[in-house]
């Protein structure tokens, strides 16, 4: 390490950035935590964001705000984008996409994944992920728009195609959203419109799979299967989506039967997930093995191995099958800062162990899974258990409070406070007014393209 204080890098300031920087705050150490967003997102209520429950604002918190009262910690916007581990840097592209340089002498790479087409990245065009907050605002751009649209036309299968929602993947987050969507056609959207009846959207979900949320014990699965089924979602198991269009998509039988064709104009997917570009240049460059994913390799302290002065942490980290979820990621951040607080002590290292804590999902209103070790709650209860769950780990006080009240206003008169969703741009006024009328995308410029490829 250098003459001055060690100059700590975090590379994400997601749920593991975050716990990290959070513990390392009084040590004696500069922290930089670099974020390609500025703020802190809570993935797990992206969905209510996507569907109008909540607002941006309540599931965010800026990162500047979260650590404005430690003089060791700069947060900073920018894309890594390339690590020299030789001579300990990391090239970070600003906003313009020109690029600044930051030293360190310990990485925390926590930039965890992103949405993963399984091979079929055309189909990114026509279905958003939901990864970030950009893509809970487009999902809700294209939900309320394809209501609006339906509006005007007369009936026919053209407006049975925009009342038509197609979400594949039948993990926690295709059925988080499937079920919003009937939600709001069938509770919030019933009386707004003159022509067409919400409550008459259909919602199709496709897994490949026997049954939805396969992480969860088999009886809790078949409760959210059922509910999913009361609230009017269809599901279609034992498949695979092999082909999404502007106004379809192929859905192809694990079994050998013959290809479906469904009409639909509104695809959402969250069938995967795959390390960030950032991630595979780092483990290309240190030589670390990864999963098919792009999961880094790490040793039992959580550091690249060869490389003790890098750590992987959150969902990047491959060991253990160490689970995709918020807490791995929390435990995960503070047993680097653990590490490195013992590095500076003089003391060993510890091995990580991940302590499950459990896992919730919710179906629908009043209607939510907790399943921690043996313990099993669905129902009224499961959903009140999830309610406090996700307020004790939302970021910042101001948060927990208004979505407390905004929760509450919604469970009193079905509503959803925020459903604004934008439809042109700064410079050009109707840029894309709807996604039916894109054309490709544009060509990003030579860096940065040959950056994604
Ligand atoms: C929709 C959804 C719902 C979920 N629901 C649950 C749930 O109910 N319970 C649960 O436990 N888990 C849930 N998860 C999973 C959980 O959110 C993740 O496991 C957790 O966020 C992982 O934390 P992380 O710190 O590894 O990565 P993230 O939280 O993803 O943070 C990564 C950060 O790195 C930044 N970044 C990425 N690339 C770069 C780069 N090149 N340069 C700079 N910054 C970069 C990103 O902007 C981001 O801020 C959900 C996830 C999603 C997407």
């Amino acid at each position: 390490m250098s003459s001055q204080r060690p100059r700590v890098l975090i590379i994400g300031g997601g749920f593991g950035g975050l716990f990290c920087a959070r513990r390392l705050a009084k040590a004696d150490v500069d922290i930089t935590l670099l974020d390609r967003s500025a703020d802190h997102l809570f993935q797990p209520l992206l969905y209510q964001c996507a569907t109008g429950k909540l607002s941006i604002g309540h599931i965010s918190r800026p990162l500047r705000e979260e650590f404005a009262r430690y003089d060791n910690i700069k947060p900073l916007l920018g894309e890594a984008i390339t690590l020299d581990p030789s001579a300990r840097t990391v090239t970070a592209l600003r906003p313009d996409e020109t690029t600044f340089v930051v030293e360190y002498d310990v990485l925390i790479l926590a930039a965890g994944m992103r949405q993963s087409y399984l091979g079929n990245e055309e189909f990114a065009h026509w279905a958003p992920g939901m990864k970030t907050l950009d893509d809970a605002l487009e999902i809700r751009q294209r939900i309320l728009t394809a209501f609006e649209i339906a509006e005007t036309l007369p009936p026919g299968p053209e407006r049975t195609d925009w009342l038509t929602f197609a979400v594949a993947g039948g993990g926690p987050t295709g059925v988080e959203l499937a079920g919003q969507i009937r939600e709001m056609a069938t509770r919030t959207l019933t009386n707004e419109f003159h022509s067409i009846q919400p409550q008459e959207a259909r919602v199709l979900l496709f897994d490949g799979g026997q049954r939805v949320l396969k992480k969860f014990a088999p009886d809790l699965s078949a409760k959210a299967t059922e509910t999913l089924a009361e609230l009017g979602v269809e599901m279609h198991f034992g498949v695979h989506v092999t082909d999404v269009r502007r106004d379809g998509v192929t859905v192809t039988p694990k079994n050998g039967a013959p290809d479906r064709q469904f009409s639909t104009r509104t695809v959402l997917w969250t069938a995967g997930v795959e390390a960030v570009p950032f991630a595979r240049h780092v483990a290309e460059t240190l030589g670390a093995p990864t999963d098919r994913a792009g999961r880094i390799q790490v040793e039992p302290d959580l550091s690249v191995a060869g490389h003790p002065e890098i750590f992987v942490v959150g969902d990047l980290a491959g060991r253990d099958k160490l689970p995709g979820v918020a807490e791995n990621a929390m435990q995960g951040g503070l047993h680097a800062a653990a590490c490195i607080r013992r590095d500076l002590a003089g003391r060993p290292r510890r091995p990580y162990r991940y302590r499950d804590l459990g896992s919730a999902a919710y179906i629908s209103h009043g209607n939510a899974l907790l399943q921690v070790g043996r313990i099993r709650v669905s129902g009224y209860l499961g959903w009140v258990a999830w309610g406090l769950i996700h307020i004790a780990f939302l970021t910042g006080v101001r948060n927990r409070i208004s979505t407390v009240a905004t929760w509450l206003a919604s469970i009193a008169r079905a509503g959803r406070y925020h459903r604004a969703f934008m439809l042109g741009a700064a410079d050009r006024p109707e840029q894309r007014y709807t996604y039916s009328t894109w054309d490709l995308p544009e060509p990003a410029p030579p860096h940065y393209r040959a950056y994604r490829s």
